[in-house]
């Protein structure tokens, strides 16, 4: 099943406990493409880079047939630069500079070849190049939408209009609590619903996913990593996963999207093994199924309910 990402690509400077990287090839779109791709294609990728984007990083998406028809190459501009800093306690991380450059006078164009695409996942961009996007695209399946803070507080009516167009709403916790103005994360998932999403997944960083729909309340757990070398990427790779997954199987129900957030979890735990999107680079379909295993042992137990015998007298 075709699946169109439109997202940023960046060029990304992180600096975390264990090292930095300067000028990293990333941005939403690289992750989330990527990701998918591993499950489905065509995958179709719709963004704006600047003449200083690294051919690495085009040739890095070819290898993965990601189709690049959708991309604007602006030679005279400079690629979306976002500089961050993670915390001893990476699960926290300051951003130190965004710097839109080509995004700022972006106009998506999409090529009549992607318009009839069923899935369609739009990575964290501005709110109205993402509401642009989809009035160019003839009657999508589904939508899967990401937002950041920077959007939540910068542009919230807009985002509120997108929002009435989202199918699967994936934001993480501190987001979820602001575009609510709730802290609860359950009544937060309620309020956001309301908006328009039906489904509501709210990432938790290191302690997991919480699926919310009308009928089900899933929590899924985090991959317990003993070295997490950057996280950068992890929420994009993590929608990169669930929606390729998805669009795989062409399956909403309520247990199919329990395993799309572990296939998305997944995803997630690989990309931040390395640094940038290197943790995606080379991974089989095997190695995913076997860490969606993993996952599955993780939160397993057996029921034991002592016989009268058995139990101790307080
Ligand atoms: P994540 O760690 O999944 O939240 O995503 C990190 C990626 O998002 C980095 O590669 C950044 O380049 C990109 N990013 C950060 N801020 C923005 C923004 N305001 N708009 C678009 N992309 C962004």
């Amino acid at each position: 099943m075709s699946v169109l990402v439109v997202g940023s690509f960046a060029l990304d400077t992180v600096e975390t406990p264990f090292g930095r990287a300067d000028n990293a090839i990333g941005g939403s779109a690289m992750y989330i493409a990527t990701a998918a791709s591993y499950f489905t294609l065509p995958i179709r990728a719709v963004g704006v880079v600047g003449g200083d984007f690294p051919p690495e990083g085009i040739a890095f998406l070819e290898k993965k047939n990601v189709d690049l028809e959708g991309i604007q190459t602006i030679d005279a501009g400079k690629t979306f630069r976002w500089s961050a800093r993670y915390h001893y306690d990476m699960n926290v991380r300051d951003t130190l500079s965004t710097e839109l450059n080509v995004f700022e006078t972006f106009n998506p164009e999409i090529p009549s070849s992607y318009r009839r695409s069923r899935w369609v996942c739009l990575g964290n961009i501005d709110p109205v190049l993402q509401l642009s996007v989809l009035d160019q695209i003839e009657k999508p399946h589904v939508v899967i939408g990401d937002t950041m803070n920077y959007w939540i507080e910068g542009k919230k009516d807009d985002l509120m209009k997108t929002l009435r167009r989202i199918d699967i709403l994936i934001v993480n916790d501190s987001e979820a609590r602001l575009l609510a103005n709730e802290p609860n994360l359950i009544k937060a998932g309620r309020i956001i619903r309301e908006m328009g999403p039906k489904i509501v997944i709210v990432k938790k960083g290191e302690h997991g996913a919480l699926l919310l729909t009308e009928e089900t309340v899933f929590s899924a757990p985090a991959y317990p990593m003993e070295s997490i070398i950057d996280p950068t990427g992890a929420g994009d790779s993590f929608a990169g996963g669930l929606v390729g997954w998805l669009a795989r199987t062409d399956d909403l129900s309520e247990e199919n999207l329990k395993r799309s957030v572990i296939y998305g979890s997944s995803l997630a735990s690989f990309c931040v093994e390395q640094f940038g999107v290197e943790g995606l680079a080379d991974l089989s379909y095997l190695q995913i199924r076997d860490r969606v295993r993993e996952f599955k042992e993780l939160s397993r137990f057996e029921e034991h309910e002592p016989s009268y015998g058995e139990q101790t007298s307080p």
